[in-house]
């Protein structure tokens, strides 16, 4: 029985000064994979399924297998929707027994963002769900792989994070968590990032907030730990994985095709999850959430 909600998860995380990684899901076998290495690490973790990965899985299938991984695993596991921009989803996830939803209107204007964060809220807190919100654009669509994405169309005022919307937004809504954009993008990355330090820091100190890093794939380790103390709480992280997990699959297709050796899906299954398994542990590592369960 260990579903908790990203409030109580954020709590610790401040506490201790450490990130949560939240790690988006579509089978089962990520399921695994992720909790596994939450519970060899000691872990808590945020297992996060989001809007855009629908075509995927429909929520309603995904919902009840996030949920009931989490309640058997040995370590705090929040559920939480990422990227919620369809009222109607949101809602759902709420009702499927979600302990964390996201509302992203980082494309609204401040005032509208507010308000449809507001109305969500409202719901949330009624329902015990904790609510993450969005301020400021963080490039590419959730989900990665989209190489032929134009970043000129952006200017940098829509890139970063604005510290004094981050005040009056702070002011007006009572969210859980905040994802701010400091630099960094969806995806994998096509050019270095630069990762604004002084402005994450400037957000921390007005708002307060545990603050959420999207795009949290690609990055150097030294990056992650400077995010972290400069008030990173909640990590998300998902093209790496997916990124390393087919290429692992690939090799070991080709291995056997060279050895005329047949392979089969399930082997398929238990070397996605071994793969990530793996990578999840060296994240949490990094993210300093290790042996904090
Ligand atoms: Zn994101």
């Amino acid at each position: 029985m260990s579903l908790v909600t990203l409030t109580e998860l954020m709590k610790d995380a401040e506490e201790k000064r450490y990130a949560v990684g939240a790690y988006n899901v579509m089978n089962l076998d990520m399921i695994r994979g992720i909790l596994a290495a939450a519970e060899d690490e000691k872990s808590p973790v945020i297992l996060s399924f989001a809007e855009v990965h629908i075509p995927y899985i429909p929520l309603e299938y995904i919902a009840p297998i996030m949920l009931e991984a989490a309640r058997n695993a040995k370590v705090p596991v929040a559920v939480h929707l990422d990227h919620g921009q369809d009222f109607e989803v949101i809602i759902r996830a709420m009702k499927y027994g979600f302990s964390s939803v996201m509302f992203d209107g980082a494309h609204l204007p401040l005032e509208e963002n507010i308000k449809k964060t507001l109305e969500i809220t409202k719901i949330a807190k009624a329902l015990g769900v904790s609510v993450e919100a969005e301020l400021g654009t963080i490039l590419r669509p959730e989900g990665g792989g989209d190489d032929d994405y134009v970043e000129e169309e952006y200017d940098e005022d829509d890139m970063y994070t604005n510290p004094e919307h981050a005040r009056i937004f702070m002011e007006n809504t009572e969210i859980d968590a905040l994802a701010v954009a400091f630099g960094t993008a969806h995806g994998v990355y096509t050019r270095e990032p630069v990762l604004d330090f002084n402005r994450l820091q400037e957000i921390k100190t007005i708002t307060n907030m545990p603050l959420v890093m999207h795009g949290g794939s690609g990055l150097d380790d030294k990056s992650y730990v400077k995010s972290i103390e400069s008030g990173i709480r909640k990590l998300n992280y998902y093209s790496t994985m997916a990124y390393e997990v087919a290429n692992e699959v690939l090799t070991k297709l080709s291995f056997n095709a060279k050895r005329n050796k047949k392979s089969y899906y399930h082997d398929i299954s238990m070397w996605a999850i071994e793969a990530i398994r793996k990578d999840i542990s060296r994240t949490m590592r990094i993210f300093g959430s290790a042996g904090k369960a």
